[in-house]
């Protein structure tokens, strides 16, 4: 119930004292955004006025934006690689923040083929708990009742390394969820989650999803919201599901674990609770036996009032399959964050997901942008005016234009380009709101995958040296994500001019084809295949003779405004004209596959 409070906020009536305090944070950091960014520009530069970064553009201990601004580049990450290296490989000094590094926070952003490992230090966490703490306040605002009940989260950590340097290296999350922030985080009626921490640490993705399900299963009448971090994440545990119930069914009419589950905490965690349920066995039999798995999530969990998942970027390919499956559920997308800092939240939660902004909280780094107009190159020198770029401030930024997020945070990156472009759709108070639009040089995602295009092409060179021993070549390719299969996979679509139709490529030359395609892929490609079973095998299908030809000139002649150019023997992968193509190839049926089989392993895995 609201409270009526002297903290009561203006986005809305608190559900409690706790949240009050919140919402009342929100509205003063964002009334406040352009005093709060001149603090936190100023509080980061001096405290790290010593860094060897800072001395090297000679700021002097200056604090202000306008030296700040004439006197550091903008960067990219492969501008600070060599300080990077230095902090792996074990140089303790102050080289990018005065605070010691504690961990490396591995983006799924890649350089040269492998995670981008991010510094990071420890008050970090503290920043990336307070923006989660804001996250249900916002929540209650538009759904009663979330403390009567439980929220089905599947949450996962994943693998850690040490650099040579002796420090962790590992994905924010896993990082966050292995803090004591979460493991010891106290009872909160309104945050109260189905799956036991025991299961969210279990390092085997098999275990961890499968007693996440489990016991998601045995509380199904208390959860009130489903959510995973990304859409792609909510299915897969719907696939999960769709190929493990039977078991699960025995596990709950029994009331004894799988024996699959051997990781000895969780083992003894979820034993204790495992009781003999042959009611929720049948009605789990029942539900998960029909062909029709159209509405499941809210048959097998009734009281769902909404998914809580990111379904922005490049997660809305994945919008009409939770609508299928979930009945048309909500889809809230609580916030936006990255390795290199956590950015801001969505204040409108139960918005559709096309009108989802971002609100950027002021405190938890200073935000520059980047304009991004056709004018401007991808350095943003304007090349028209020929002017370098200039940077707009976070309360400058114009409503209706796209810019690129630049960020100076606490751990030490200044000026860093963080590859987002985003277009502002409104302020509250004077902190902008901003709808992602995309990342960019992305040309394929699955899950947390980028693909770019010059990945794509070296993949293809490498695949295609496979087809000298049959005289044929690649003339022609570009490809898609496709999404329909859980988990979804890359289409490569390859045009071939082969010299000698006697000895054409056969099936396992294109097999071996993927393969190489795949090994040739960025490292979170390979661990989401791998690792991670969050991505399909990959697909090559052979489009016949003529078939880019036709589809390109007939693309010409029904857009004629539209100039479609092609760049050398290969078909530029990136151009849209071909994105459009690649469309168009799905749709046609002309085609020979070559790629996944159909059988599944028990983690919805090609066999
Ligand atoms: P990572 O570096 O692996 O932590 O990934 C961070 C990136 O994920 C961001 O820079 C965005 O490109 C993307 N991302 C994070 N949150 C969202 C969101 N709410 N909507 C769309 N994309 C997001």
């Amino acid at each position: 119930m609201a409270v009526d409070s002297p903290l009561s906020s203006p986005l809305g009536p608190p559900a409690c004292e706790k949240d009050a305090k919140a919402l009342q944070f929100i509205e003063e950091m964002t009334r406040n955004a352009e005093s709060v960014q001149q603090r936190v520009l100023a509080e980061i530069l001096s405290r790290n006025a010593q860094t060897e970064y800072l001395t090297r553009f000679q700021l002097n201990g200056a604090t202000d934006r306008e030296t700040f601004k004439s006197k550091l580049p903008v960067i990219t990450y492969e501008d600070l690689q060599p300080e990077i290296h230095r902090i792996a490989n074990g140089d303790r000094s102050a080289i990018l923040s005065a605070h010691p590094i504690s961990e490396f926070l591995t983006s799924s952003g890649t350089s040269a083929g492998e995670r981008k490992p991010m510094p990071t230090i420890k008050e970090e966490l503290d920043r990336r708990q307070l923006l989660y703490s804001l996250l249900m306040p916002v929540m209650n605002l538009y759904v009663a009742g979330l403390d009567k009940g439980k929220g089905l989260y599947l949450l996962f950590v994943k693998s850690e390394i040490r650099t040579p340097g002796g420090l962790l290296a590992r994905p924010v999350l896993t990082s966050y969820y292995k803090s004591d922030h979460f493991k010891t985080r106290p009872y909160d009626p309104y945050n109260v989650y189905t799956s036991p921490n025991e299961a969210i640490l279990c390092p085997d993705s098999f275990q961890s999803m499968y007693t996440q399900m489990l016991c998601g299963l045995l509380d199904r009448h208390q959860v009130l919201r489903l959510g995973a971090v990304f859409a792609s994440g909510l299915l897969r545990a719907i696939r999960f599901l769709q190929l493990n119930w039977r078991q699960l069914a025995h596990d709950m009419e029994t009331g004894s674990l799988n024996s699959k589950i051997t990781d000895p905490s969780l083992r003894e965690c979820i034993v204790k609770t495992l009781k003999p349920n042959p009611e929720l066995a049948q009605f789990v039999r029942h539900e998960c036996s029909k062909d029709d798995w159209e509405g499941i999530i809210v048959r097998i969990w009734p009281n769902t009032k909404y998914l809580d998942v990111i379904v922005t970027g490049a997660m809305a390919q994945y919008i009409p399959t939770l609508d299928y499956y979930s009945g048309g559920l909500p889809l809230a997308c609580t916030m936006y964050a990255s390795s290199e800092c956590y950015f801001g939240l969505n204040l409108n939660l139960m918005c559709k997901p096309s009108e989802v902004s971002y609100t950027i909280m002021p405190n938890m780094a200073y935000f520059e942008f980047l304009p991004h107009e056709p004018n401007l190159d991808s350095t943003g020198f304007d090349f028209t005016h020929e002017l370098p770029p200039k940077l707009v401030d976070l309360v400058d930024v114009e409503v209706g234009k796209e810019y690129e997020l630049v960020i100076t945070t606490y751990a030490g990156l200044c000026r860093y380009r963080v590859g987002d472009i985003l277009r502002v759709t409104g302020f509250h108070n004077s902190a902008p709101q901003f709808h992602f639009i995309r990342r960019k040089n992305v040309l394929l995602s699955i899950d947390s995958d980028k693909t770019d295009e010059a990945e794509l092409q070296t993949a293809v060179e490498n695949a295609s040296h496979l087809l000298r021993e049959h005289n044929a070549s690649v003339v022609e390719y570009t490809s898609h994500a496709d999404t329909k299969t859980i988990p979804g996979h890359y289409v490569v679509y390859w045009e071939l001019l082969v010299k000698d139709s006697t000895n054409s490529p056969d099936n396992d030359t294109l097999e071996q084809c993927c393969l190489a395609m795949e090994e040739s892929l960025n490292s979170v490609y390979r661990q989401g295949r791998v690792a991670d079973n969050s991505i399909g095998p990959l697909e090559i299908r052979v489009v016949k003779n003529g078939t880019f030809e036709k589809w390109i000139t007939q693309y010409q002649e029904e857009h004629p405004l539209i100039n479609t150019r092609f760049q050398g023997v290969l078909v530029s992968p990136q151009s849209w004209s071909c994105w459009i193509l690649g469309w168009y190839l799905h749709i046609l049926a002309q085609l020979c596959h070559i790629g996944p089989q159909k059988e599944v392993n028990e983690m919805g895995i090609y066999k």
